[in-house]
């Protein structure tokens, strides 16, 4: 590992004291690699080709588990899939905060710094029927990862937005819980990703630390009365984790939300308010804090017709694409240049407000495209979790052939009448081909294709 800066090393013993030698240590080891489910697809992390071998589960998130070594995910169709997401274990913690938090009825939630998508997946799972995430990132390369992460998870309660901030407050009191996960410091991935040592300097932390205030001030606005924050970051530092949390206390609008804890390791912070520090000598784990307030002051939201918004038609559900869907009457039809866009009836108002000020990117799924009488079916609809797929219109492909067809190579052909075939590989849809007879047409998505050389 690179050398740590002299200013951090100081800093940590003084904060860890006897324990900074073996918080070094641990530095020096290898991050370990863990892998979390989706359990509207996969049924049990075990039963993943990936996790051949040994696993170790993650207490604190029942849906993953920690494998020996590091699998090249790329070879594994089931990772292209969204059978499973591979994120740092510390991050799952949300698991286990937001089973505590959450009620059993519909909540609207903002992830407001959601790039890649790793605490988004988590928490669209785990949504009581009815709710609605939406996954903010206001870089645009990255909320482009972001939306094809979400694509591949599958879930129709998410909506992908690249805004700023600020352009929430336009949504007063809207949302019931708003996660922060701050854009850091990043003390906490030094062990799995040397740049983060290359880029801490003082200068960074202060500039950190205010940045974080003003993402939590200009969206603080969208969180209803009795709403919850949670706020993370994968830092150490306690100017941008413990002060952070009490200078919004401090503010008078929010209080700490104590939670419950079983798991050793897992340190209480530095603070009066209830929060939690992740440290890599303690748990199997990268650096990770992690605080939930309850905002105490406020508005509700009152659903406002706007006249900004764009009161786009809700069209039928082509017969032809009908056949595809589980539930077809749930969903609200929204064309866009072609596109049919299926997003659950139940959100179709809010959806239609939240594009009036912010830039949404993708909502629900985008199932096919018109053009005139013909239909193409889109990739999202393979891997949604909402299709349903005619028996004789699946492509049950094996391993080197799901490969070829995720680099988008041409595969051979098999005896079938249906004019689209859902590639899939151990029941996890990936993509379609147009079926042609004698040949299939290969309608990955070019910018998803697998690269790398395979032997
Ligand atoms: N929540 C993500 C996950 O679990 O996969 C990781 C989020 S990462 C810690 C922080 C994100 O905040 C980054 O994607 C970064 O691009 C974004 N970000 C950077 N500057 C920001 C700003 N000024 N306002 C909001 N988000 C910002």
């Amino acid at each position: 590992m690179n050398t740590l800066p002299p200013a951090f090393v100081e800093r940590i013993k003084k904060q860890l004291g006897a324990e900074a030698k073996a918080f070094f240590q641990a530095l020096e080891t290898p991050a370990p690699v863990s892998i979390r489910r989706n359990p509207g697809k996969a049924t049990d992390c075990n039963e993943l080709e990936i996790t051949e071998g040994k696993t170790t589960p993650v207490p604190w998130c029942p849906d993953a588990v920690y494998l020996e070594g590091r699998p090249v995910f790329t070879l594994d169709p089931l990772f292209h899939g969204g059978a499973y997401y591979v994120q740092e274990a510390s991050s799952m913690f949300l698991h286990h905060v937001l089973k505590q938090l959450l009620p059993p009825t519909p909540v609207r939630m903002l992830d407001l710094c959601a790039a890649p998508g790793g605490k988004s997946t988590l928490a669209a799972s785990l949504l009581p029927p009815g709710s609605l995430l939406v996954s903010n990132e206001v870089i645009r390369s990255r909320a482009a990862i972001l939306k094809e992460n979400l694509i591949k998870w599958g879930q129709d309660n998410t909506v992908v937005t690249q805004s700023d901030p600020a352009a929430f407050r336009a949504l007063e009191g809207a949302f019931d819980f708003l996660l922060v996960d701050a854009p850091c410091s990043g003390e906490g991935m030094f062990r799995k990703d040397p740049a983060s040592i290359r880029e801490w300097s003082e200068s960074n932390l202060r500039l950190c630390s205010e940045r974080q205030q003003r993402i939590l001030a200009d969206s603080w606005a969208c969180l209803r009365p009795g709403g919850v924050l949670i706020y993370s970051t994968c830092t150490y530092n306690p100017a941008e984790n413990e002060r952070i949390i009490e200078w919004l206390i401090a503010g008078g609008e929010a209080e700490s939300i104590p939670l419950f804890c079983p798991f050793p390791g897992i340190m209480p912070a530095d603070s009066a308010a209830c929060a939690f520090r992740f440290y890599p000598h303690k748990t199997a784990g990268e650096g990770f804090f992690l605080a939930a307030l309850r905002k105490t002051a406020g508005k509700d939201y009152t659903p406002r017709k706007n006249k900004k918004a764009k009161n786009a038609p809700h069209t039928a559900l082509p017969k032809e694409l009908r056949a595809y869907i589980r539930q077809p009457e749930q969903y609200a039809v929204f064309p866009d240049n072609g596109i049919l866009r299926l997003v659950p009836e139940s959100q179709a108002a809010f959806i239609e407000t939240l594009s009036a000020s912010t830039n949404v990117l993708y909502a629900g799924c985008e199932a096919a495209e018109t053009n005139g009488r013909k239909l193409r079916l889109l990739p999202p609809l393979a891997l949604w979790q909402g299709l349903d797929a005619p028996h004789d219109g699946i492509y049950d492909a094996d391993r080197p052939t799901a490969l070829a067809f995720l680099k988008k190579e041409d595969i051979p052909p098999i005896p079938s009448s249906a004019d689209w075939l859902l590639v899939s590989y151990h029941g996890i849809g990936l993509g379609w081909c147009k079926n042609l007879g004698n040949r299939l047409n290969n309608y990955y998505p070019k910018e998803w294709r697998i690269r790398m050389q395979i032997e």
